[in-house]
């Protein structure tokens, strides 16, 4: 493995973080590793970055979704709220950017922690959805994967006039609601089986990722050329095992998030730089003719 440019951490991205990125990216087989800070330009809050000081509830683990069932139905009383705000999302210059670097066959794969479904939004391919999707639900007892669409179809005609006043919306979409009107909502069953309570397809914290899909996203790691890490503190272990995977295989790390991250002193190529703003330019510095 070549060694790759080594820039020191600024501030700002500079032109020549930019540059020392378009050259490893150039190269091709580079595998991206994405997550929260890519959608915030979509509107999707970013729960561990700048803001996650305003994280107003504490997250939902497997266990108690799983345990309890009047937590599990005000979780869905939310999210029958919240559905709103992430259905409405659309992709943001970043993640056309990504698509456009898998167009010009520059990407190993696509890797995800997020699971708003904006990368295929955006028009890329082939995702692999780290931590599952919120478009999907899962049966608990019979395993049935449905849509979320048809989901809400079924929760809006249960829940008709459930719901926050206008004046009980924040600016950012999200709603808050007291938890005896969270129990005024009415849940629905598995379309399939009638019984099971459903979860959204995603890794819920103390649930571990799939150890197919894990492996799926080390094979990429072992392939690739260079690891782009995008918009993730890299807080949690499920992406950070990607970035300790290639640089103990001497394969380039770069970076580009807007803080610090938990990766940084394994990464050959740092950039703090807007990804909105950066990522077009990659595009255009790579792709251009
Ligand atoms: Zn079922």
């Amino acid at each position: 493995m070549t060694s790759a440019p080594t820039v020191v951490p600024s501030a700002v991205g500079g032109s020549a973080d930019v540059d020392a990125l378009a050259d490893l990216v150039a190269g091709g087989g580079v595998v991206v590793l994405s997550g929260a800070g890519l959608s915030t330009d979509s509107g999707i809050p970013d729960y561990r970055g700048a803001t996650g000081s305003l994280r107003r509830h504490t997250p939902m683990t497997y266990q108690t979704f799983r345990d309890d069932p009047r937590g599990r139905h005000r979780y869905w009383a939310r999210s029958f709220i919240g559905w709103r705000q992430i259905r409405s999302a659309r992709p943001n210059a970043g993640h056309v950017a990504v698509a456009d670097l898998q167009d010009a066959g520059l990407l190993g794969g696509i890797v995800t922690q997020n699971v708003d479904g904006l990368h295929q939004a955006g028009g890329a391919g082939d995702v692999v959805e780290l931590h599952g999707g919120l478009d999907r639900t899962v049966c608990l007892a019979c395993g049935d994967v449905a849509s979320r669409a048809e989901l809400d179809e079924r929760l809006r005609a249960a829940n008709p006039h459930f719901g926050p006043r206008t004046d009980e919306v924040n600016p950012d979409g999200d709603a808050e609601l007291p938890d005896d009107a969270l129990d005024g909502f009415v849940m629905v069953a598995c379309a399939r089986c009638g019984g099971g309570p459903l979860k959204p397809d995603v890794v819920f914290f103390g649930e571990t990722v799939p150890r197919d899909r894990v492996d799926h996203c080390f094979d990429l790691v072992d392939r690739a050329r260079g690891l782009l890490v995008l918009g993730s503190s890299l807080t949690v272990m499920s992406g950070y095992r990607f970035v300790l995977r290639a640089a103990a295989a001497g394969i380039p790390v770069a970076i580009v998030n807007a803080w610090p991250t938990r990766g940084d002193a394994k990464a050959t190529l740092r950039v703090d730089a807007p990804l909105g703003t950066v990522l077009p330019e990659l595009v255009r510095r790579t792709t251009a003719g």
